[in-house]
């Protein structure tokens, strides 16, 4: 049993300490280093050999050839996981984690994300 000598001095101790939650959405969330979010392509890097699109578990990435060596990726992040296989699988280091992870949707089709090979399309579109 806790003399009440010692309870007091926990309680006092507890309402001068930092709080161990933060106050997110409202305070900006940091997450730790190597923490899988939403998958960034990189064009440039890939060549097209679709080792991403076979390992990846739940068949959320989709390769496409659209030009002479030229590929873009198209992410459903619905399906996503967030495995990070497709990192992992990916010689040409064309593929990497962000820290996104603030990626809720009610509208499934925006979950669709394509990442773009031609500059004059921009880097990523959504659905
Ligand atoms: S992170 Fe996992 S589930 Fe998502 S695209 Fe890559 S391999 Fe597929
Ligand atoms: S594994 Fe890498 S290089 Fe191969 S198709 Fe996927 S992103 Fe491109």
């Amino acid at each position: 049993m806790i003399r009440p000598g010692k309870m007091i001095q926990q309680v006092l101790s507890s309402i001068f300490k930092k709080p161990a939650t933060t106050r997110y959405p409202y305070v900006k969330a940091s997450m730790p280093g190597h923490f899988r979010g939403k998958i960034k392509f990189n064009p440039e890097k890939c060549i097209g050999c679709m080792m991403c699109m076979r390992d990846c578990p739940s068949k959320a990435i989709t390769i496409k050839k659209v030009g002479d060596k030229k590929f873009e990726a198209e992410f459903d992040l619905g399906r996503c996981i967030y495995c990070a296989q497709c990192v992992d699988s990916c010689l040409k280091k064309a593929l990497e984690y962000t820290n996104e992870f603030e990626l809720a949707s009610l509208d499934r089709k925006k979950l669709k994300v394509t990442f773009h090979a031609e500059p004059d399309k921009g880097p990523e579109t959504k659905a």
